[in-house]
């Protein structure tokens, strides 16, 4: 194995790591501590009444289904074509590493080491390629994931500015940010300090899950891909949601489970 191989090996596995990571943990836990630390720490400072308090979690919860449910469609439905023999089409081409015909727009990855249908791109967060069938999920889950982290820092600022007295969440933030600052205001680390570290990363991914949304949303709208991002602008652009979100875009924007079948008969270009 060349050096080459073993650190693409390598990067391989922390990739796969990082997903489960994140699936299994990361995002019920942010729910979990949400619930358990933040909400009870709110109401006991500010006593809401019980319609704000259903209203909220309510809230909670239709966020928390969107963004895990678009991530777990994300990463099973692919639209790779293992173990698929398919005939040829015009246009297309044949794959010698999957052993199948495949129609045009569908690209071989490297890392998934599989065809994908209308691949946009290798998306390393879900471990897995964005392509034909999942790029309604992998959108909504940007979307939701925006929503849920500008609501949830709004109760975290709350909740952890309520932690510090006068400019002590201040200090924090830039002892954080700058750990050399800690010799010239020397404080303990302290839970609280954890707190604003959470609340950091809560903003970071307002910005992250933005820029992203934005991108590949554009890229949508115009009916290009990733890779075609560049090229001018195709079709219409409802055509090119429809292509995307399917006949039942209305259903799917606000519940990931509902199938809403992207016609593929009439766009030939999958
Ligand atoms: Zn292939
Ligand atoms: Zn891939």
């Amino acid at each position: 194995m060349t050096r080459h191989q073993f650190l693409y090996k390598l990067f391989y596995i922390f990739e796969k790591v990082h997903c489960h990571v994140m699936v299994l943990f990361s995002t019920p836990g942010f729910l979990i501590f949400e619930m358990s630390v933040v909400r009870p720490a709110l109401i006991e400072i500010y006593k809401p009444g019980i319609a704000k308090q259903c209203l909220h979690i309510f809230l909670c919860m239709f966020c928390f289904i969107n963004v895990t449910g678009n991530m777990m469609m994300s990463i099973y439905n692919d639209g790779n074509l293992k173990n698929k023999r398919l005939k040829p089409t015009e246009g297309g081409d044949y794959c010698k590493l999957c052993e199948t015909y495949r129609p045009p727009k569908a690209w071989h990855c490297r890392r998934c080491n599989v065809c994908i249908l209308r691949r946009d791109h290798h998306c390393f967060f879900f471990s897995r390629c964005i392509g034909l069938y999942n790029r309604r999920y992998y959108l909504l889950y940007l979307a939701y994931m925006h929503i849920t982290m500008i609501y949830s820092s709004y109760y975290n600022y709350y909740f952890v500015s309520s932690k510090f007295k006068d400019h002590g969440f201040f200090l924090a933030v830039l002892r954080i940010l700058n750990p050399v600052l800690r010799f010239f205001i020397p404080e303990p680390m302290a839970t609280k300090d954890l707190y604003v570290l959470l609340f950091l990363f809560n903003v970071g991914l307002i910005a992250w899950s933005a820029v992203l949304f934005r991108f590949h949303m554009r890229n949508t709208i115009r009916g290009v891909t990733a890779h075609e991002h560049r090229d001018p602008a195709k079709n219409n652009w409802r055509d090119n949601l429809i292509s995307v979100f399917g006949r039942r875009w209305y259903f799917a924007i606000v519940w990931p489970f509902v199938d809403s079948p992207v016609d593929v008969e009439t766009n030939k270009e999958y």
